[in-house]
């Protein structure tokens, strides 16, 4: 019960993630609960094969896929982005965003160096 109750909140946070970085949180967050469930489930039928010691390693795995798509939208989705320093208040809407976050978070305009905001 705590398992799915944390993956709740970490793919809720993943998926907020994933909107600061350009990408569709409803597409990340699928794909983590796919792939959480398809190990998770997948593995307890497979863990009857298993020493039972060995058995914590399918959740442990399931939770690795976790951490893989959030490292992915982390450190590859909209690394190509210009990226801020910090925490910054975007000039459109002056929402504070995190410094992961590329694109606004509630309005969706791009992060942009304050030179080139004030340019226009
Ligand atoms: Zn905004």
């Amino acid at each position: 019960m705590f398992g799915i109750l944390g993956l709740i909140i970490v793919v809720g946070g993943i998926a907020t993630l994933a909107r600061g970085r350009g990408a569709n949180p409803v597409l990340v967050g699928a794909i983590a609960v796919a792939g959480y469930s398809l190990i998770e489930f997948g593995g307890f039928y497979f863990q009857n094969f298993l020493p039972e010691e060995d058995r914590v390693f399918v959740t442990v795995a399931a939770w690795a896929w976790i951490a893989v798509v959030a490292g992915f939208v982390r450190f590859v989705v909209g690394a190509g982005r210009p990226k801020p320093d910090g925490k910054w208040s975007c000039s459109n809407c002056n929402y504070l965003n995190n410094a992961s976050h590329v694109i606004c978070e509630a309005c969706q305009q791009p992060w942009r160096a304050r030179e080139a905001a004030a340019g226009q």
